[in-house]
């Protein structure tokens, strides 16, 4: 039963956890089983193959890790580096904010580069960092690849090409928790070290399984690695992937059976279809949040995020009342702000296994509320900016045709 019951189905628009579609929940609904039976190495072997691919990278080694985002963040961290040694880091949001704090209880020496909140990472400082660090002290650069908490996404390209640039050796660890399987990612291509992202959110999972991707350069890395590290330690489960049982403790059967039924949908559609259509929706709800006549959180549009809007609010108005009304009156989830940007913008997450149409009720749910809290919205307005673009742009569905 559920704890608090509201008709129909919940409208889920926060930025994680989101959707679980159908055939993934029933995929899951099933007894645990022997782990060291041959079915189980047998689906991880396929499903460790499966997995590179929506880090677009051939020669990453992935681990499947029973665990959050934060967890991944910790694998990353304690197997490539050890206490002391110089990171780059930037902070542009929440998520980047609780990265480094976790960076600095792992005793890291972290320079942190901060943008306001709305902005990119600053690249033109990392440029002046590099530039300036002949005697390669700066051991890695951490980046968030999309902050979830104000709707930016970073530009890693640009990241890799300053570090090709001044050939400089650092490793590049990015969090890709609310971009992977929904942005444009590209471990092999941007030279991206570590990648790291989370069941929870574009996979459209439960959560539970911390995905990390270590480069070739960043398993070598590991090896000198001096952080204390047990439960993340990548060499125990290089020792059980030697052995093809591949688990050094008990992993979630059904968590693995849902992953596999997620990769199947996302390959699917395909790769590069999922990622349009997070551009569609992103599009779409922007150009709902222009027609309201509300600003966008994000300052400049090279950032703007597919997978999340944070939209300012007036001065006048409590973001948290938005989303406290969009959940007691219309059964619609959305995202709160977050520290700094607490009460002055709420967030659209559009992210994970959901169509257009879904996003419309999202977005009419909206527009209600907005009405609801006294700010002078024309009901229809953004649904139908989002409709005049999506009428233009929707393909076939690729199954269907
Ligand atoms: N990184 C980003 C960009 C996130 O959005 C989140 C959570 O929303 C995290 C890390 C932390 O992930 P988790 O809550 O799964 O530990």
């Amino acid at each position: 039963m559920d704890y608090v019951y509201g008709p129909g189905k919940n409208h889920l628009f926060v930025p994680g956890p989101v959707n679980i579609p159908e055939p993934v929940i029933r995929a899951m609904n099933r007894n645990n089983e022997d782990y060291r039976s041959p079915a189980i190495p047998a689906m991880t072997k396929t499903l460790l193959e499966d997995v590179k691919k929506i880090f677009k990278t051939t020669t990453g080694t992935p681990f499947m890790i029973p665990t959050t985002g934060t967890g991944a963040w910790e694998s990353a961290l304690t197997n490539t580096l050890s206490p002391g040694d110089r990171i780059v880091s930037f902070l542009i949001g929440q998520f980047s904010l609780l990265w480094i704090d976790q960076q600095q209880r792992l005793k890291f020496n972290v320079d942190v580069v901060e943008s306001e909140w709305g902005q990119g990472a600053n690249l033109d400082i990392l440029a002046e960092k590099l530039a300036a660090d002949h005697s390669h002290t700066i051991k890695a650069i951490c980046i968030v690849h999309n902050e979830t908490a104000t709707g930016v996404t970073n530009n890693l390209a640009t990241v890799r090409k300053l570090l090709d640039h001044y050939s400089h050796p650092a490793l590049l660890l990015v969090d890709g928790v609310s971009s992977i399987c929904a942005l444009d990612f590209r471990m092999d291509e941007w030279g991206v070290d570590v990648a790291l992202t989370g069941s929870q959110k574009a996979l459209s999972l439960p959560t539970g399984i911390g995905i990390v991707c270590a480069s070739p350069k960043a398993l070598e890395a590991s090896k000198s690695a001096k952080s204390v590290r047990v439960f993340f330690d990548w060499n125990d489960y290089l020792k059980f992937y030697k052995m093809g049982t591949f688990w050094p403790y008990t992993p979630s059967i059904q968590l693995l059976y849902g992953l596999r039924a997620a990769l199947d949908l996302i390959f699917e559609e395909g790769l590069d279809n999922v990622i349009a259509r997070h551009s569609r929706l992103g599009t779409a709800t922007r150009l709902a949040v222009e027609a309201w006549g509300l600003k966008n959180c994000t300052q400049k549009e090279e950032w703007y995020s597919d997978t999340v809007t944070a939209v300012l609010v007036p001065p006048y108005i409590d973001s948290a009342e938005i989303v406290k009304r969009a959940w007691k009156r219309y059964n619609l989830s959305l995202g709160l702000g977050l520290n700094k940007v607490a009460g002055k913008v709420f967030r659209i997450g559009h992210l994970g296994n959901l169509n257009e149409l879904q996003l419309l009720g999202c977005l009419a749910g909206v527009e209600m509320i907005l009405k609801d809290v006294g700010y002078p919205v024309k009901l229809g307005s953004g649904v139908a900016a989002a409709c005049a673009y999506l009428q233009n742009n929707i393909p076939m569905i690729t199954s269907r045709v």
